[in-house]
């Protein structure tokens, strides 16, 4: 028979899966001798039956649960629901991945009005006892039962008002007795029933509350978003409560092995003492750094420190821990692998492999590649700080820059971001409720909260700005259309621009300009072993020198696409552009190019110092025309009026051009097919380019690459062109290039060995390719990408990862071919898909040359092709045995 039930002496680390990571972490701390409180753990597989059997259980789960929960009454001495001893527990969600805060927990499970006074009379603590009561019935009421937490929080709120006192744990007996009585009013009139007195009911109804809350908006979205796909659900673990609120000798704290912002190899965390774990994360108390720990609990904080290097040396990573004292002694209640900013993960990764923790290998594979992007943009000027207006300061709960504009709530964050602005959410704390805001703002603000509150937890996450717990700030109004804010003094309204430094955890008043991250220390570092050991090459997609130095900063290899019609829109260069499309005969359309043709040389000269020695594929003209031509009436005026042409001039051409599809339509090579002579005067321009770096001592290496080929005639007329160019310009034998085509349209994937004996290299253009495969305009498919997401058609938008079956099928066939008809044809992909992580490993195993994507994204793509490698020589090395 299947087992639906395990204890923590049963499972172990290999089973996250089925036990989930918070199951696995207790029976993992339990098997390395810590101290955990006793408990079971309901499996993944139960929480998937459940949803299958239309919210029914599995046969036997029942009887197997009771089981459990007898052996673990006998092993505490006690009974759930008791009233003279009763055990009390703790019922917690956890799926295989973590989802901090997205799913349900209820604690203190299995008071009632009987077993309370067992509580009480056993601890002969009656506060302790009602706290815990009032706790349960609140955190029952809310997760099991859908009732409001503010309806709770008025109650509590009006209780403390008219003692005149702040803090929840102020209250006496007698009021908690009150605050009791209208919970239970409360939860009355919100179910019409009383609250339940059965602990073994209370139990049920938490298990399925729990099994859930897997489906929950805020779960669901969570998974959306972070793209977590094929778990079975979450597991409920049911565990004996141990109480950081009976006193002021317990306490109970949040703790990483290492600095989770920094990386910093020492102790960090944050404790609140006689407090229950969900005040410190809900943040409506400030918690204490984990070293004051020491003054108070010398000898529990020295325990924790132990287990501190016990958890690493056990995982050989940086755990993210909580814990709970009570009365002095230390229990462990989770441990898993701590949530970090890029910087940290770096830090922590290097450093381990210095303390001989782990290898290199490992420390690479650690690193999610698309994480690296925190590290790759922006923080503040430093120097525009010192004229900035400093208007308060919080903790630095996540690093980076956000320059926005204010909005106090996460729809709002939503929808400004959707009108392409940008926006800081500014709240007083933040709750799972706002992810989707959080995640469609520049940074993130909150006037209350440590650095494990959710705001900071969840920024850390998705890799944004966060600056928490800023007590400057006072929010008044802050769901209402009225709302504003107040930061050290200063009225603040939405719109307002601030501008944050996460890293130190400052707010500016107004627009501060940002600077770019370097490569330098441990990323540099870690980014020399990630180049040693990938296989592809890879390149960046720049345009202009500005972009091809932030490449080659970033360690590119070359430029895999140079898009040369940007070099067009430059004010000096486009009416010279405007006037060639205008021109009505082949004379003038020839003189206006040559006015153009220094302007390129230059551009290209640019690229090839900056490049030296690498090379640089420099894409022949390739958007439909119209594009460099106004189409609103008043611009359209403005260049007749420059040109000195009629405006209707301007007017039919721009008609003439009107395509229905453009992006089908007359663009790519097709332009060369009409107008040779644009080509011709691009290759000069690079062969001129190329003569005079030559001439002054460098050595540049120019691709010359054909857009949008289908047939393998388009490209042979291009060839010709580019011979004529260099007997023109005198770079025959003189200047080292190479010739070959983007690979865009199906037909080009499909006749591969035709275009392959007429070309040096390919580059896969899958932004095209995806659009001509799938069939999905480009300039469309956002409209309606999401539904095929959502209905998961798609399970990644294909223009973002590789569409693997269809797409990449094409991309293979390809390759196949192409190889068979020129063994060593470099092959290369410069659709945006260079930068993502997925491709790219995808790309390595296709056996492609190179990868090319934007300068930012060059360290992502090296440490995603890095990463294949190394699963690569796994696979291998596996085979072979
Ligand atoms: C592509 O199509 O993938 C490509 C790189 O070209 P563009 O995006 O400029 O059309
Ligand atoms: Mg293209």
């Amino acid at each position: 028979m299947k087992k639906f039930v395990y204890n923590f002496s049963e499972g172990s680390q290999s089973m996250n899966d089925l036990l989930g990571g918070k199951g696995c972490g207790l029976c993992e701390m339990t098997r390395i001798g810590l101290p955990v409180p006793p408990g079971f753990i309901i499996t993944t597989e139960v929480c998937d039956a459940y949803y299958k059997f239309g919210k029914k259980y599995p046969k036997g789960l029942e009887d197997e649960v009771s089981k459990y929960l007898s052996a673990l009454e006998k092993e505490m001495g006690k009974k759930l629901g008791d009233k003279i001893d009763p055990l009390l527990v703790s019922v917690r969600s956890g799926a295989a991945v973590s989802m901090p805060g997205m799913m349900d927990t209820i604690l203190n499970l299995g008071l009632t009005d009987e077993s309370i006074m067992g509580l009480i009379s056993k601890t002969k603590n009656e506060r302790f006892g009602l706290d815990c009561y009032r706790r349960f019935i609140q955190m029952f009421s809310e997760i099991a039962m859908g009732i409001e937490h503010n309806e709770f929080e008025r109650i509590i709120a009006d209780s403390k008002k008219i003692r005149g006192i702040k803090l929840d744990y102020e209250l006496s007996e007698v009021e908690l007795k009150d605050v009791i009585s209208k919970y239970k009013e409360l939860y009355k009139t919100k179910t019409g029933e009383e609250f339940p007195q059965s602990a073994n009911k209370q139990l049920w109804i938490a298990i399925s509350s729990v099994f859930g809350s897997w489906n929950n908006d805020r779960a669901v979205s969570y998974r959306r978003l972070y793209n977590i796909v094929g778990l079975k659900g979450t597991a409920v673990t049911v565990q004996a409560m141990v109480f950081g609120n009976t006193g002021d000798n317990s306490a109970t704290g949040v703790a990483f092995t290492r600095n989770p912002s920094t990386g910093e190899n020492k102790f960090y965390g944050e404790f609140l003492p006689n407090a229950q774990g969900e005040d410190v994360v809900a943040g409506i108390r400030d918690p204490m750094p984990i070293h004051v720990l020491e003054e108070i609990q010398p000898e529990a904080y020295k325990l924790l420190l132990n287990i501190r290097e016990k958890l690493e040396a056990h995982y050989k990573d940086m755990q993210d821990i909580e814990f709970t004292i009570q009365e002095g002694r230390l229990y462990m209640l989770q441990t898993r692998s701590g949530k970090r900013t890029a910087h940290a993960a770096i830090r922590a990764a290097v450093e381990m492999v210095g303390e001989k923790l782990i290898d290199e290998r490992t420390a690479i594979m650690r690193i999610d590649p698309a994480q690296l992007d925190q590290i790759l943009h922006k923080t503040i000027d430093p120097n525009s700080k010192k004229s900035a207006k400093l208007l308060g300061k919080g903790l630095p709960a996540s690093p980076g820059a956000a320059v926005g504009q204010i909005v106090f709530t996460a729809e709002d964050a939503k929808q400004w971001k959707e009108k392409g602005m940008k926006v800081v959410l500014v709240r007083r704390e933040t709750s799972p409720e706002d992810i989707e805001g959080m995640n469609a703002a520049a940074g993130i603000l909150t006037a209350t909260g440590g650095m494990t509150s959710h705001a900071a937890v969840v920024a850390r996450g998705m890799g944004k700005c966060c600056v928490a717990g800023c007590g400057a700030l006072y929010i008044k109004d802050e769901k209402a259309k009225t709302a504003g804010c107040e930061i050290g003094g200063v009225s603040l309204k939405e719109g307002d621009w601030i501008s944050l430094d996460g890293a130190e955890g400052e707010v500016f008043a107004g627009q501060l300009p940002t600077v770019e991250p370097e490569v330098s220390g441990n990323f540099g570092t870690f980014m020399e072993w990630a180049g040693r050991f990938k296989r592809l090459k890879i390149k960046a997609n720049a345009d202009i020198p500005r972009d091809a130095l932030v490449a080659k900063k970033f360690g590119a290899e070359g430029i895999g696409l140079c898009r040369t019609e940007h070099m067009f829109f430059d004010a000096a260069r486009i009416l010279p552009m405007r006037k060639m499309i205008l021109a009505d005969n082949l004379e003038d359309r020839k003189k206006y190019l040559e006015e153009l043709l220094p302007f390129q040389k230059e551009d290209f000269k640019g690229l090839f110092k900056i490049m030296d020695g690498l090379p640089c594929v420099i894409r022949l003209l390739d958007p439909p025309l119209h594009e460099f031509l106004p189409h609103e009436e008043g611009q359209q005026q403005e260049l007749a009026e420059q040109m000195k042409v009629p405006l209707e001039k301007i007017k039919e051409t721009v008609a003439a051009l009107h395509e229905f599809n453009p992006m089908l339509g007359f663009r790519g090579c097709r332009l060369g097919v009409k107008y040779p002579e644009i080509n011709h005067m691009q290759c000069r321009a690079i062969f001129l380019a190329a003569l005079e770096r030559i001439a002054e001592g460098g050595n540049p290496m120019p691709y010359i690459e054909v857009p949008l080929v289908g047939h393998v005639k388009e490209l042979r007329l291009v060839r010709e062109l580019v011979d004529d160019a260099l007997k023109v310009t005198g770079a025959a034998g003189k200047v080292n290039f190479k010739f070959g085509t983007m690979i865009e349209v199906p037909r080009g994937a499909l006749t591969a060995d035709e275009l392959a004996r007429e070309s040096d290299f390919f580059s896969f253009g899958t932004n095209d390719l995806t659009q001509m495969t799938c069939g999905f305009s480009r300039d469309d498919v956002a409209k309606f990408i999401k539904y095929y997401l959502e209905k998961g058609i798609y399970q990644k938008d294909p223009f973002i990862s590789i569409d693997q079956a269809g797409v990449g099928f094409l991309m293979q066939i390809c390759v196949e071919k192409a190889r068979r008809t020129k063994e060593h044809i470099e092959i290369g992909i410069c659709g945006e898909h260079g930068g993502d992580p997925e491709s790219v490993e995808f790309c390595h195993r296709i056996g492609l040359d190179d990868v090319s994507c934007s300068p930012f994204r060059v360290p992502i793509a090296k440490l995603a092709a890095a990463q294949a490698a190394i699963v690569g020589e796994v696979k291998v090395r596996k085979k072979s045995h």
